[in-house]
């Protein structure tokens, strides 16, 4: 996909499913644009800009390396899934992220069409840049982050201190899966 105008979706959305609360006397209340190359590890997210660049202003800001690649409707869930929480702070002036007026919301929106569907998390292929797995020596504990599996890797340290720095499959690096954190 390539990168589309994100407002034409913006006003769209908020027509259909935010009671056009999101624009007053024409003007959206806050700004949607997209990012520059560096976030990857989010599709999208809301925020207060902070004060010292324009205070009192609000943005959703949207992934271009995640969703450049991706259809339509990967861009219109998670544009649709940050206009939630914008709704829930500068419409209802509550304080909630994925509480149970989001996924009210959510749900009216997922039920009232089937051209996207907002999810909590997204689903997305993100780009592998974080460790994949943990290997562990059953010898001493040592773990370390591993971005693929190495098949036969031993202990160096075990290796050395109780086999003459030869390799010894009572040193093999056992893989237990890194849970990814965010
Ligand atoms: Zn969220
Ligand atoms: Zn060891």
């Amino acid at each position: 996909m390539p990168l589309v105008p994100l407002l034409p979706i913006f006003h769209r959305l908020n027509r259909e499913h935010f009671e056009g609360s999101l624009v007053v006397q024409s003007q959206p209340v806050l700004a949607v644009r997209w990012s520059d190359g560096r976030l990857r590890k989010t599709a999208g997210f809301y925020r207060h800009i902070p004060k010292f660049l324009a205070p009192g202003k609000y943005e959703i800001v949207l992934s271009r390396p995640l969703l450049e690649l991706l259809p339509q409707s990967a861009l219109e869930s998670t544009l649709c899934h940050e206009m939630i929480h914008a709704w829930i702070d500068l419409v209802l002036k509550l304080k909630e992220s994925h509480g149970p007026h989001f996924k009210a919301k959510m749900a009216a929106i997922n039920s009232s069409q089937s051209i996207f569907q907002v999810t909590v998390r997204h689903k997305f292929p993100v780009p592998r840049d974080y460790p994949r797995w943990w290997a562990i020596c059953p010898k001493c504990g040592l773990r370390s982050a591993y971005f693929r599996k190495v098949q036969g890797a031993a202990c160096k340290q075990c290796c050395q201190s109780f086999h003459g720095g030869t390799w010894h499959s009572s040193c093999l690096l056992i893989y237990e899966p890194a849970k990814r954190e965010d």
